[in-house]
Protein backbone atom coordinates (compact mmCIF):
# COMPACT_ATOMS: atom_id res chain seq x y z
CA UNK A 1 0.00 0.00 0.00
CA UNK A 2 2.90 2.59 0.81
CA UNK A 3 4.85 1.54 -2.18
CA UNK A 4 1.51 2.38 -4.09
CA UNK A 5 1.34 5.85 -2.32
CA UNK A 6 4.59 6.32 -2.89
CA UNK A 7 4.91 5.65 -6.71
CA UNK A 8 1.54 7.67 -7.47
CA UNK A 9 3.18 10.23 -5.67
CA UNK A 10 6.72 9.56 -7.93
CA UNK A 11 4.39 10.12 -11.40
CA UNK A 12 2.13 13.06 -9.93
CA UNK A 13 5.46 14.77 -9.50
CA UNK A 14 7.25 13.60 -12.71
CA UNK A 15 4.36 14.54 -14.62
CA UNK A 16 4.15 17.90 -12.65
CA UNK A 17 8.18 18.40 -13.09
CA UNK A 18 7.51 17.41 -17.33
CA UNK A 19 4.52 19.81 -17.02
CA UNK A 20 6.39 22.75 -15.84
CA UNK A 21 9.37 22.30 -18.15
CA UNK A 22 6.99 22.28 -20.74
CA UNK A 23 5.39 25.58 -20.25
CA UNK A 24 8.17 26.97 -19.58
CA UNK A 25 9.71 26.00 -23.24
CA UNK A 26 7.11 27.51 -24.71
CA UNK A 27 7.31 31.05 -25.68
CA UNK A 28 3.69 32.91 -25.71
CA UNK A 29 2.41 33.67 -29.10
CA UNK A 30 2.82 37.20 -29.59
CA UNK A 31 0.06 38.69 -32.08
CA UNK A 32 1.82 41.94 -34.09
CA UNK A 33 -0.51 44.17 -35.89
CA UNK A 34 1.01 45.36 -39.38
CA UNK A 35 -0.62 48.45 -40.62
CA UNK A 36 0.39 49.55 -44.19
CA UNK A 37 -0.33 53.21 -44.01
CA UNK A 38 -3.28 54.49 -46.45
CA UNK A 39 -4.73 52.66 -49.18
CA UNK A 40 -7.60 52.72 -51.99
CA UNK A 41 -8.65 56.11 -52.44
CA UNK A 42 -6.21 57.55 -49.90
CA UNK A 43 -2.82 56.92 -51.85
CA UNK A 44 -1.14 59.23 -48.91
CA UNK A 45 1.92 61.05 -50.65
CA UNK A 46 2.87 61.20 -54.55
CA UNK A 47 5.90 60.29 -55.39
CA UNK A 48 7.60 59.93 -58.89
CA UNK A 49 6.85 56.51 -59.73
CA UNK A 50 4.94 55.18 -56.97
CA UNK A 51 2.16 56.40 -53.98
CA UNK A 52 2.90 56.01 -50.51
CA UNK A 53 -0.39 53.05 -50.30
CA UNK A 54 1.90 51.08 -52.71
CA UNK A 55 4.78 51.41 -50.96
CA UNK A 56 3.68 50.71 -47.24
CA UNK A 57 1.84 48.02 -48.65
CA UNK A 58 4.64 46.38 -50.54
CA UNK A 59 6.68 46.67 -47.61
CA UNK A 60 4.27 45.02 -45.23
CA UNK A 61 3.73 42.10 -46.97
CA UNK A 62 7.30 41.48 -47.21
CA UNK A 63 7.31 42.44 -43.32
CA UNK A 64 4.46 39.86 -42.95
CA UNK A 65 6.13 37.12 -44.72
CA UNK A 66 9.05 37.34 -43.02
CA UNK A 67 7.82 37.28 -39.56
CA UNK A 68 5.73 34.11 -40.64
CA UNK A 69 9.22 32.65 -41.91
CA UNK A 70 11.63 33.72 -39.33
CA UNK A 71 9.49 34.10 -35.68
CA UNK A 72 7.32 31.24 -35.33
CA UNK A 73 6.17 32.45 -32.16
CA UNK A 74 4.73 35.53 -33.68
CA UNK A 75 1.39 35.69 -35.31
CA UNK A 76 1.40 38.83 -37.88
CA UNK A 77 -2.13 40.58 -38.98
CA UNK A 78 -2.74 43.35 -41.01
CA UNK A 79 -5.05 45.90 -41.32
CA UNK A 80 -5.04 45.63 -44.85
CA UNK A 81 -3.96 43.16 -47.57
CA UNK A 82 -4.89 44.85 -50.80
CA UNK A 83 -5.28 48.46 -52.25
CA UNK A 84 -8.09 49.44 -49.93
CA UNK A 85 -8.67 51.35 -46.97
CA UNK A 86 -8.97 48.87 -43.70
CA UNK A 87 -12.24 47.92 -43.50
CA UNK A 88 -13.58 49.49 -46.68
CA UNK A 89 -14.11 52.24 -44.73
CA UNK A 90 -15.80 55.15 -46.32
CA UNK A 91 -13.86 57.66 -45.38
CA UNK A 92 -10.07 58.32 -44.03
CA UNK A 93 -10.90 58.56 -40.44
CA UNK A 94 -13.19 55.77 -40.12
CA UNK A 95 -9.76 54.03 -41.64
CA UNK A 96 -7.96 55.25 -39.20
CA UNK A 97 -10.58 53.83 -36.47
CA UNK A 98 -10.91 50.42 -37.90
CA UNK A 99 -7.38 50.05 -37.95
CA UNK A 100 -6.74 50.94 -33.74
CA UNK A 101 -10.00 49.03 -33.39
CA UNK A 102 -8.72 45.90 -35.42
CA UNK A 103 -5.43 45.58 -33.23
CA UNK A 104 -7.19 46.18 -30.00
CA UNK A 105 -9.84 43.42 -30.81
CA UNK A 106 -6.94 41.00 -31.80
CA UNK A 107 -5.55 41.73 -28.25
CA UNK A 108 -2.32 42.66 -30.11
CA UNK A 109 1.20 42.71 -28.49
CA UNK A 110 2.73 45.13 -30.78
CA UNK A 111 1.33 47.62 -33.62
CA UNK A 112 3.51 48.43 -36.57
CA UNK A 113 2.24 51.39 -38.68
CA UNK A 114 4.54 51.36 -42.06
CA UNK A 115 4.15 54.89 -43.79
CA UNK A 116 6.79 56.84 -46.22
CA UNK A 117 7.80 60.94 -45.80
CA UNK A 118 7.03 63.67 -47.74
CA UNK A 119 8.50 67.06 -48.04
CA UNK A 120 8.79 69.82 -50.28
CA UNK A 121 7.02 71.34 -53.50
CA UNK A 122 7.00 68.36 -55.29
CA UNK A 123 8.47 64.56 -55.42
CA UNK A 124 11.91 64.64 -57.29
CA UNK A 125 12.53 68.52 -57.21
CA UNK A 126 10.80 72.14 -58.78
CA UNK A 127 11.73 74.82 -60.77
CA UNK A 128 12.68 77.80 -59.20
CA UNK A 129 13.27 81.33 -60.83
CA UNK A 130 15.79 83.81 -59.64
CA UNK A 131 17.48 87.17 -60.77
CA UNK A 132 20.31 86.92 -62.33
CA UNK A 133 20.92 90.85 -63.83
CA UNK A 134 19.01 93.64 -65.35
CA UNK A 135 18.39 94.89 -68.22
CA UNK A 136 17.79 98.75 -69.00
CA UNK A 137 14.43 99.92 -71.03
CA UNK A 138 15.14 103.60 -72.60
CA UNK A 139 11.77 105.58 -73.23
CA UNK A 140 11.27 109.14 -73.46
CA UNK A 141 8.10 110.97 -71.85
CA UNK A 142 7.66 114.73 -73.34
CA UNK A 143 7.88 116.59 -76.32
CA UNK A 144 10.55 119.18 -77.36
CA UNK A 145 12.50 120.79 -74.66
CA UNK A 146 10.34 118.87 -71.97
CA UNK A 147 11.77 115.64 -73.23
CA UNK A 148 12.54 113.64 -70.55
CA UNK A 149 14.67 109.94 -70.81
CA UNK A 150 13.45 107.54 -68.54
CA UNK A 151 15.66 104.31 -67.97
CA UNK A 152 13.77 101.47 -66.94
CA UNK A 153 15.38 98.41 -64.67
CA UNK A 154 13.76 94.95 -66.11
CA UNK A 155 15.00 91.92 -64.16
CA UNK A 156 16.83 89.26 -66.09
CA UNK A 157 15.55 85.85 -64.66
CA UNK A 158 16.65 81.80 -64.87
CA UNK A 159 15.03 79.21 -64.26
CA UNK A 160 16.78 76.13 -62.03
CA UNK A 161 16.06 72.76 -60.24
CA UNK A 162 15.50 72.33 -57.03
CA UNK A 163 16.31 68.88 -55.58
CA UNK A 164 14.26 67.51 -53.35
CA UNK A 165 16.92 66.11 -51.07
CA UNK A 166 15.12 65.74 -47.82
CA UNK A 167 15.93 61.70 -46.94
CA UNK A 168 16.00 59.43 -44.50
CA UNK A 169 13.84 57.47 -41.82
CA UNK A 170 12.14 58.53 -38.75
CA UNK A 171 10.15 56.58 -36.07
CA UNK A 172 6.97 57.98 -34.24
CA UNK A 173 5.73 56.66 -30.81
CA UNK A 174 2.41 58.25 -29.47
CA UNK A 175 2.71 62.00 -28.42
CA UNK A 176 3.20 61.99 -24.16
CA UNK A 177 0.40 64.54 -24.05
CA UNK A 178 -2.63 61.76 -25.16
CA UNK A 179 -1.35 59.65 -22.31
CA UNK A 180 -5.55 59.89 -21.22
CA UNK A 181 -6.57 58.61 -24.33
CA UNK A 182 -3.78 55.95 -24.49
CA UNK A 183 -4.68 54.98 -20.46
CA UNK A 184 -8.03 54.61 -21.75
CA UNK A 185 -7.19 52.79 -24.44
CA UNK A 186 -5.15 50.55 -22.15
CA UNK A 187 -7.92 50.08 -19.66
CA UNK A 188 -10.00 48.86 -21.78
CA UNK A 189 -7.64 46.64 -24.25
CA UNK A 190 -4.45 45.23 -22.86
CA UNK A 191 -3.15 42.00 -21.04
CA UNK A 192 -4.40 45.19 -18.06
CA UNK A 193 -7.61 44.42 -19.39
CA UNK A 194 -7.92 40.73 -19.47
CA UNK A 195 -6.89 40.87 -15.92
CA UNK A 196 -9.62 43.54 -15.44
CA UNK A 197 -12.50 40.92 -17.55
CA UNK A 198 -12.59 38.71 -14.87
CA UNK A 199 -16.15 39.37 -13.94
CA UNK A 200 -15.53 38.22 -9.85
CA UNK A 201 -13.04 41.78 -10.07
CA UNK A 202 -15.12 44.70 -9.25
CA UNK A 203 -13.50 47.63 -11.30
CA UNK A 204 -15.02 50.77 -10.18
CA UNK A 205 -14.76 53.46 -12.55
CA UNK A 206 -12.40 56.16 -11.13
CA UNK A 207 -10.85 54.17 -8.73
CA UNK A 208 -7.34 55.32 -7.64
CA UNK A 209 -5.48 52.43 -8.44
CA UNK A 210 -7.26 50.92 -11.12
CA UNK A 211 -6.22 54.77 -12.74
CA UNK A 212 -2.54 53.71 -11.21
CA UNK A 213 -2.80 50.31 -12.57
CA UNK A 214 -3.41 52.05 -15.96
CA UNK A 215 -0.69 54.76 -14.96
CA UNK A 216 1.66 52.58 -14.75
CA UNK A 217 0.57 50.54 -18.15
CA UNK A 218 0.61 52.88 -20.08
CA UNK A 219 4.28 54.31 -19.05
CA UNK A 220 5.16 50.84 -19.60
CA UNK A 221 3.92 51.01 -22.87
CA UNK A 222 5.52 54.03 -23.78
CA UNK A 223 8.90 52.79 -22.68
CA UNK A 224 8.23 49.36 -25.18
CA UNK A 225 7.29 51.89 -27.81
CA UNK A 226 10.49 54.13 -27.27
CA UNK A 227 12.83 50.97 -27.25
CA UNK A 228 11.11 49.26 -30.47
CA UNK A 229 11.24 52.41 -32.13
CA UNK A 230 15.17 52.83 -30.97
CA UNK A 231 15.63 49.67 -32.14
CA UNK A 232 14.25 50.54 -35.61
CA UNK A 233 16.20 53.59 -36.26
CA UNK A 234 19.42 51.80 -35.06
CA UNK A 235 19.09 48.61 -37.69
CA UNK A 236 17.92 51.62 -40.37
CA UNK A 237 21.18 53.17 -40.00
CA UNK A 238 23.25 49.97 -39.67
CA UNK A 239 22.31 49.78 -43.32
CA UNK A 240 23.73 53.46 -43.92
CA UNK A 241 20.39 55.18 -44.02
CA UNK A 242 19.95 58.56 -42.52
CA UNK A 243 18.72 58.11 -39.21
CA UNK A 244 16.41 61.22 -38.41
CA UNK A 245 15.29 60.38 -34.94
CA UNK A 246 12.50 58.86 -32.97
CA UNK A 247 9.59 61.12 -32.95
CA UNK A 248 6.35 62.63 -31.43
CA UNK A 249 4.03 64.80 -33.78
CA UNK A 250 3.32 67.35 -30.79
CA UNK A 251 0.45 68.77 -32.96
CA UNK A 252 -2.64 66.90 -33.52
CA UNK A 253 -0.79 63.32 -32.41
CA UNK A 254 -0.95 60.05 -34.13
CA UNK A 255 -4.48 58.57 -34.00
CA UNK A 256 -3.44 54.78 -34.78
CA UNK A 257 -0.89 55.38 -31.90
CA UNK A 258 -2.66 56.90 -29.05
CA UNK A 259 -5.81 54.43 -29.91
CA UNK A 260 -4.24 51.57 -29.89
CA UNK A 261 -4.03 49.64 -25.91
CA UNK A 262 -0.53 48.05 -26.47
CA UNK A 263 3.32 49.42 -27.66
CA UNK A 264 2.96 50.69 -30.71
CA UNK A 265 4.92 52.70 -33.72
CA UNK A 266 4.96 53.97 -36.82
CA UNK A 267 7.82 53.52 -39.37
CA UNK A 268 8.60 55.96 -42.07
CA UNK A 269 10.45 53.91 -44.15
CA UNK A 270 12.16 57.46 -46.50
CA UNK A 271 11.57 60.19 -48.27
CA UNK A 272 8.74 59.72 -51.16
CA UNK A 273 9.46 63.06 -52.69
CA UNK A 274 13.15 62.13 -53.39
CA UNK A 275 13.64 60.69 -56.28
CA UNK A 276 16.81 57.97 -54.90
CA UNK A 277 14.55 57.07 -52.23
CA UNK A 278 11.95 56.56 -54.11
CA UNK A 279 13.51 54.78 -56.41
CA UNK A 280 15.24 52.52 -53.75
CA UNK A 281 11.84 51.82 -51.61
CA UNK A 282 10.40 50.47 -54.99
CA UNK A 283 13.55 48.22 -55.65
CA UNK A 284 13.60 44.38 -54.53
CA UNK A 285 16.96 45.00 -52.75
CA UNK A 286 15.59 48.32 -51.08
CA UNK A 287 12.64 46.61 -49.88
CA UNK A 288 14.55 43.63 -48.53
CA UNK A 289 16.75 45.90 -46.68
CA UNK A 290 14.11 47.59 -44.81
CA UNK A 291 12.16 44.90 -44.28
CA UNK A 292 15.11 43.31 -42.66
CA UNK A 293 15.59 46.08 -40.43
CA UNK A 294 12.73 46.55 -39.04
CA UNK A 295 12.25 42.36 -38.33
CA UNK A 296 15.58 42.54 -36.88
CA UNK A 297 14.09 45.42 -34.17
CA UNK A 298 11.26 43.29 -33.71
CA UNK A 299 13.30 39.80 -32.97
CA UNK A 300 15.41 42.27 -30.34
CA UNK A 301 12.79 43.61 -29.17
CA UNK A 302 11.14 40.22 -28.08
CA UNK A 303 14.58 38.90 -26.86
CA UNK A 304 14.61 42.09 -24.87
CA UNK A 305 17.55 43.45 -26.18
CA UNK A 306 18.63 47.37 -25.93
CA UNK A 307 20.16 49.46 -28.32
CA UNK A 308 23.94 49.52 -27.64
CA UNK A 309 24.99 52.25 -25.24
CA UNK A 310 28.32 54.23 -25.43
CA UNK A 311 29.42 55.16 -21.87
CA UNK A 312 27.54 54.30 -18.51
CA UNK A 313 25.44 57.53 -19.31
CA UNK A 314 22.41 55.34 -19.65
CA UNK A 315 19.38 55.96 -17.27
CA UNK A 316 17.67 52.49 -16.28
CA UNK A 317 14.34 52.70 -15.58
CA UNK A 318 13.54 50.49 -12.59
CA UNK A 319 11.22 47.72 -14.15
CA UNK A 320 14.12 46.88 -16.19
CA UNK A 321 12.31 47.56 -19.55
CA UNK A 322 14.98 49.95 -21.18
CA UNK A 323 17.82 52.06 -20.79
CA UNK A 324 17.37 55.37 -22.23
CA UNK A 325 19.50 57.97 -23.03
CA UNK A 326 18.72 61.42 -22.16
CA UNK A 327 19.76 62.57 -25.68
CA UNK A 328 17.26 60.26 -27.35
CA UNK A 329 14.44 61.82 -24.91
CA UNK A 330 15.61 64.85 -26.40
CA UNK A 331 15.42 63.56 -29.91
CA UNK A 332 12.18 62.70 -29.68
CA UNK A 333 11.44 66.14 -29.21
CA UNK A 334 12.82 67.72 -32.15
CA UNK A 335 9.99 68.56 -35.42
CA UNK A 336 9.00 66.35 -37.81
CA UNK A 337 9.59 67.83 -41.69
CA UNK A 338 5.88 66.86 -42.68
CA UNK A 339 2.52 65.58 -41.25
CA UNK A 340 2.02 62.28 -42.68
ZN1 LIG B 1 1.41 58.45 -44.40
Amino acid sequence: MLKKTFFSLFCFFTALTILSFTQRDQKPIKTIIIDPGHGGYDQGAPGLISTEAQISLALSLKLGDKIAKEMPDVKALFTRATDIIPGNSRDKNEGLRYRADFANKSRADLFISIHCNAAGKAPGGWNERRIVGYDEKISYRGTGKKKRKIVTKIPIYETFWVHNHAKGTETFIWTAKESAHKGKMVGDHSEFASYADDSSIIMPENDPVINAMKLVYTKKYFLKSLKLAELVQHEFENTGRINRGVKQRNDIGIWVLHATGMPSILVEAGFITNKEEEEYMNSSEGQEEIVNSISNAVKKYLDGLDVPRKGNDAEVVNDGTSAILQNNRKQIFKKPVVLI
